[in-house]
C-alpha cells in the first residue's frame, strides 16, 4: 500500500456480507487499500477494552461496522432485550474507538426493517425516526436507529463523516443456516433441504411458516458488497443511504419459497402453516437516492441469486452455519 492509503477494518468480516465483501474485493482490489477482516474471534465488539485493542492493533484509517447480533423474525421476539444491549454496546465501543483513534470514515449497517411500523410506503432514509418500530424487533431497531442519531452528534460535535447504510433483507453464501436463529431465504434453504437429503420424493410435503404473503425486497450479498465498495470509495454524507433493490422486484414470501423449492428441484408439495406469525405484511422500500448515484447498477436477478445460493450450500453443507 502507498503511503497515504487505507487501512480499511470490517467488522463482522465472517458474517454473510462480510464474505461477500471479502470475496468481491479480491477482483476489484485498490492498490490505495489494504483490507482487514475480523470477527468475534479477534474481538469481543461487546468489550470496550477488547474494541480498542484491535483499533490499537489494526490502526485502521476507514472502519465497514457490520458486526452485529442479527436474526430473524422468531429469534427477535424472543431476545428483544439481548439485540437491544448487544447491539448498543457494540455499536458504541466501535464508533468511539474509531474517534478516539481518529478514523476519517465509519459506515454502520441499519436495515429497512428498522423503521416505523406504522408508516406510509415506501419508506426512504427521511423517516427511521418517525414513529416505534413492529414489536416483534423493537429492540434491535432502536439500537440500530440510535447509530443514525450518534452519527448526527459526532458530526455536530467533531465533524466527522460517520455514516450509515441501510439494506433490506440480504442472502447469499456464508449466510446462517440455522433452524431457529436464521433468515427467512437461508431458513427454508435448511429446513428444505433437510427434508430432501435422504430422498427427494414426491410424497414429502414442506411446511411453510405464515401465509406466505407478505412482501419483501431482498438482496444478494454480492449486490450489496459491490455497494458498499461504492459508498466506501464515493458517498461522503452522514445522511443514511438506503441499499436495496427496486420497489418493482419485492416478491411474496410464497414466491421465495416457490423459487428455492425450484433451485432445490423439489417434487414434493408446498403447504403454508397460517397459525405462525407473519411479521410485518410489507416494508417496501425507495432506493431512488441510491438511483440518482447509480442509475445503470445492475442487480442480480432473484432466481438467478437464489439458485447460486442453494448451489453453495449443497456443496458447502458441513461448514455452513447451520
Ligand atoms: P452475520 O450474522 O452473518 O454476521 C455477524 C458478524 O458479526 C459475524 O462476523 C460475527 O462474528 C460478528 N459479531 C457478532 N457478535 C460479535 C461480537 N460480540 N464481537 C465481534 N464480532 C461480533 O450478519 P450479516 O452479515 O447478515 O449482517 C451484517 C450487517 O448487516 C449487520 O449489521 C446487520 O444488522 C445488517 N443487516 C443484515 C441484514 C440481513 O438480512 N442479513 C439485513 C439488513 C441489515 P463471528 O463470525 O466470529 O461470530
Amino acid at each position: 500500500m502507498s503511503e497515504g492509503g487505507k487501512i480499511i477494518l470490517v467488522t463482522g468480516g465472517t458474517g454473510l456480507v462480510g464474505r461477500a465483501i471479502q470475496n468481491v474485493i479480491e477482483s476489484n482490489k485498490n492498490e490505495n487499500e489494504k483490507w482487514v477482516f475480523v470477527g468475534s474471534k479477534d474481538a469481543d465488539l461487546c468489550n470496550k477494552k477488547s474494541t480498542e485493542k484491535l483499533f490499537e492493533k489494526h490502526k485502521p484509517t476507514h472502519v465497514i461496522h457490520l458486526a452485529a447480533m442479527v436474526g430473524g423474525l422468531f429469534h427477535n421476539m424472543a431476545h428483544n432485550l439481548d439485540f437491544l444491549r448487544k447491539n448498543i454496546h457494540m455499536n458504541d465501543n466501535v464508533l468511539q474507538s474509531a474517534h478516539e483513534n481518529n478514523v476519517v470514515k465509519v459506515i454502520s449497517c441499519l436495515s429497512t426493517c428498522i423503521f416505523p411500523d406504522k408508516t406510509t410506503y415506501p419508506i426512504d432514509e427521511s423517516m427511521i425516526h418517525n414513529g416505534p418500530p413492529h414489536p416483534s424487533n423493537y429492540g434491535y431497531s432502536f439500537a440500530k436507529r440510535l447509530i443514525d442519531i450518534q452519527n448526527r452528534g459526532y458530526y455536530e460535535q467533531y465533524g466527522r463523516i460517520y455514516t450509515s447504510i441501510v439494506p433490506c433483507n440480504v442472502f447469499g453464501p456464508n449466510d446462517n443456516f440455522h433452524p431457529n436463529a436464521s433468515h427467512v431465504i437461508p431458513g427454508l434453504m435448511r429446513r428444505l433441504y433437510d427434508l430432501i437429503k435422504d430422498g427427494n420424493t414426491e410424497d414429502k410435503v414442506f411446511t411453510i411458516l405464515g401465509s406466505g404473503k407478505p412482501l419483501r425486497q431482498f438482496i444478494y450479498s454480492l449486490d450489496l458488497a459491490k455497494l458498499i465498495i461504492w459508498v466506501l470509495r464515493e458517498y461522503n454524507s452522514v445522511e443514511p443511504i438506503i441499499l436495496s433493490v427496486d420497489e418493482s422486484q419485492e416478491v411474496t414470501i410464497s414466491q421465495v419459497a416457490e423459487t428455492i423449492a425450484q433451485a432445490f428441484n423439489f417434487k414434493g408439495k408446498l403447504v403454508y402453516d397460517t397459525s405462525a406469525a407473519d411479521g410485518q405484511y410489507k416494508k417496501t422500500a425507495s432506493n431512488a437516492k441510491l438511483r440518482k448515484y447509480l442509475p445503470d447498477f445492475q442487480f442480480t436477478p432473484f432466481n438467478e441469486a437464489i439458485k447460486d445460493t442453494v448451489d453453495w450450500y449443497i456443496q458447502n453443507y458441513d461448514q455452513a452455519r447451520n
